[in-house]
């Protein structure tokens, strides 16, 4: 099937407007300016089901019809924080097709009513910055963007902007506090961006990916769109394979291929020949899933009976020589370093969490240290402010469920030792 949203791959060049437009190229943009009303847009958008692929999977449709009609502020948000372990999905996007997601963000502004859209960027994601920017200057100098685009009386302007690198701020409402120059720390909702975003004014906040989607679901309508993956899960998805695999790196394929399909047939299976042990299906932030998971389709719900979700579709192998603890223990400390500290069950309990966890893998845990370990994370559950608190604990509690002869080896070595070094000699 050639691409439809990795098109570099297909088209050489593709990131240049010529090439691009060669390629059907703004026909879509052109095609909702001048034969489509904003509600018929929202409209063919809601029918194709598209749903966020940020990781939460939230119908786009959905999420632009709520934005208030009439005159105002409304601002377009692209989300490309990408900061979730194991994802490098949307730094291709920009990077080689950038015109895609740039075309895919003016027809969400012309769909809400938006004057002006906004790229943030993950702050080490310079290169492709540059290629971004690059793309925007052409946009400008043919009339895609700025005032009256392709003859219309719509108008819009388009900005970048550059993170700091914080996990956080791929949440939408710390994105939104720092792109207005504040600390990216999330807020309570409500209120929702629909209603009070960027500025107190109505804001869309889409992922990369999923404005890479809206052009062919334009030209090619929903129906066409909704022939692609599954029904609850229509479309392609990247998906991020790393990790134990032979062939590391970007795929797209169709929502409802399997894990197994992901790790054998396109990653080339598990490297150096050793056999698979787990995978992690949504980076650190989703549960770790085992073997007996590997044919569950890759969809929104394809994981519900295993505990686990899709996400963003990071997929990060383990093959049989991974220590658990150990994988367990790198995730609770990224998310340890990355919680921003607003909300007390995050901030104390990642700190917890990776201490009680670094004292079982170093070899100095006990059986309390286990229950200690999923009392913390349990009691953190429902109680944070925003996901990151919740997908702090997965690893853990995962880990636990899935590999406890892991924990409890290393807690009863950790005892067999202790008493060593305190019997009392005969
Ligand atoms: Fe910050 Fe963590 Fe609370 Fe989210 S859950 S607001 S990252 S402290």
């Amino acid at each position: 099937m050639p691409h439809i949203l990795l098109r570099h791959r297909d088209v050489e060049n593709i990131h240049k407007l010529d090439v691009y437009r060669q390629h059907d190229g703004y026909a879509a943009l052109e095609k909702a300016i001048k034969e489509m009303t904003p509600d018929e847009v929202i409209t063919e958008m809601r029918s194709s089901n598209l749903r966020g692929r940020g990781g939460a999977g939230f119908p786009t449709g959905l999420k632009w019809g709520f934005i208030p009609k009439g005159e105002g502020e409304k601002y377009i948000i692209i989300n490309t924080d990408e900061s979730e372990t194991g994802t490098f999905k949307d730094r291709e996007l920009v990077e080689k097709n950038p015109h895609q997601v740039i075309e895919g963000a003016i027809i969400a502004a012309y769909a809400v009513g938006a004057k002006t859209i906004y790229n943030y960027f993950r702050g080490e994601y310079m290169d492709a910055a540059y290629a971004f920017e690059e793309a925007l200057i052409e946009c400008y100098a043919n009339n895609l963007l700025g005032e009256n685009i392709l003859g219309s009386d719509f108008s819009c302007d388009f900005y970048c902007h550059y993170g700091a690198g914080a996990y956080i701020c791929g949440e939408e409402t710390a994105l939104i506090e720092s792109l207005m120059g504040r600390l990216g720390q999330p807020w309570s909702k409500p209120p929702f961006p629909a209603v009070e975003g960027l500025y107190r004014k109505p804001t869309v906040v889409n992922n990369t990916e999923t404005l890479a989607n809206v052009p062919p679901i334009i030209l090619n309508g929903a129906d066409w769109y909704l022939g692609i993956g599954t029904e609850k899960s229509p479309g392609p998805k990247i998906v991020c394979m790393s990790g134990h695999v032979n062939k590391p790196g970007n795929y797209e394929v169709p929502l409802g291929t399997t894990y197994r399909e992901l790790v054998y047939d396109y990653a080339g299976g598990i490297s150096g020949d050793k056999k698979f042990k787990a995978l992690l299906p949504s980076g650190g932030s989703g549960p770790v899933i085992t073997e007996d998971a590997l044919d569950a389709p890759m969809t929104f719900e394809g994981l519900n009976d295993y505990q686990s979700v899709m996400g963003s579709a990071s997929v990060i192998v383990m093959d049989e020589t991974t220590d658990m603890v150990w994988a367990a223990l790198k995730m609770i400390h990224f998310f340890k370093h990355e919680s921003c500290g607003k909300c007390t069950p995050c901030r104390e309990g990642t700190f917890w969490l990776e201490q009680v966890l670094h004292r079982v893998y170093d070899g100095h845990g006990t059986e309390q240290d286990l229950k200690t370990l999923e009392s913390v994370a349990k009691q953190m559950v429902g109680r944070c402010l925003c996901a990151l608190g919740e997908f702090a604990v997965s690893p853990v509690l995962s880990t636990i469920r899935h590999f406890p002869e892991e924990y409890k080896a290393k807690i009863e070595q950790a005892m067999a030792e202790r008493e060593e070094r305190t019997a009392v000699p005969a």
